[in-house]
């Protein structure tokens, strides 16, 4: 493992910065301290292809075979290093020393990975060996496209015991919204089922990317077809813990690139307003 090198940072996202296979640190500005990143995607496939994506030469696909033995070795390593060695030191800066959680995201769909269930014990397996505070938390950031699968849900299961959060993307609320964002076809009511299981299974935070296409924010209509999606969720008895809602932070690496662009705070918070009145918390970053 390097020990010297450039401090990390929000904008250092760079999945090779700790020099591993599926380890990766990152200073996040969401989490607000380091995350430990795994990224079970080592062959950048996703189901999806979101316009905004970072993944860089993004496929279609699910991940590779997971290499148990050497991601829980990078793991064991590198989360004693944090906690024992000169990392935070040495690449951190001052503000950001602290373990915020591991974080099952990387470059494509987490829950793709047919070793999705193992990768939760091993994670398991070692937080109990290093000792880590029960305060670190166990993320899991995902489409929610596959969460309809049982073994999916047993995995979801066993985060929640390891002060697990699932992050689920809802970008846009209607069928034609997913098809443009997120380049993917769905209907609302898979996306209404998946929701509801991960909310059954662990703690779930709503994910949403708002972000302006050739210099247009959402439409209203977007804002609305959002707001009715969970408020008919809410009705129903499924609770959410809440929505992150951020814009872009980092450079898309798709064909559209060049026709998104970020939304100034005001126009965030105006939709954050909204979301708060259904009774949900909105945590977000301009
Ligand atoms: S779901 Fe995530 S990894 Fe997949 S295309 Fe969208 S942003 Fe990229």
């Amino acid at each position: 493992m390097r020990r010297t090198g450039k401090i990390l940072n929000v904008a250092n996202h760079d999945r090779d910065s700790a020099a591993l296979g599926y380890v990766y640190p990152v200073v996040s500005r969401r989490a607000g301290g380091v995350s430990v990143g795994i990224n079970l995607n080592t062959n950048n496939a996703c189901n999806w292809r979101c316009i905004y994506c970072q993944v860089p030469d993004l496929t279609r696909g699910a991940a590779p075979t997971v290499d148990l033995v050497v991601l829980e070795n990078e793991l064991r390593d590198f989360l004693n290093e944090l906690l024992h060695g000169d990392f935070m030191q040495s690449r951190v800066p001052e503000s950001a020393r602290r373990i915020n959680d591991i974080a099952l995201s990387g470059n494509g769909e987490p829950t793709s990975s047919a070793e999705f269930v193992q990768v939760i014990e091993l994670i398991a397996r070692v937080r109990r060996e290093v000792a880590l505070p029960e305060t670190v938390k166990t993320v899991l950031i995902t489409n929610g496209s596959l969460l309809y699968r049982g073994e999916v849900q047993q995995g979801l299961r066993a985060m929640a015991k390891l002060n697990g959060e699932v992050w689920f993307k809802l970008d846009r609320a209607s069928e034609a919204g997913m098809q443009h964002v997120n380049d993917t076809r769905t209907s609302m009511n898979k996306v209404r089922d998946n929701l509801i299981a991960a909310i059954a299974c662990c703690p779930t935070w709503l994910q949403t990317c708002w972000f302006a296409l050739d210099g247009e924010p959402p439409s209203r209509q977007d804002e609305d077809d959002y707001l009715e999606f969970v408020s008919a969720l809410l009705h129903d008895g499924h609770k959410p813990q809440g929505v992150l809602l951020y814009s872009l932070a980092r450079s898309s690496m798709q064909a559209e690139a060049p026709r998104l662009s970020a939304l100034p705070a005001e126009h965030l918070q105006a939709f954050a307003d909204r979301i708060g009145k259904l009774g949900l918390p909105v945590k977000f970053s301009p």
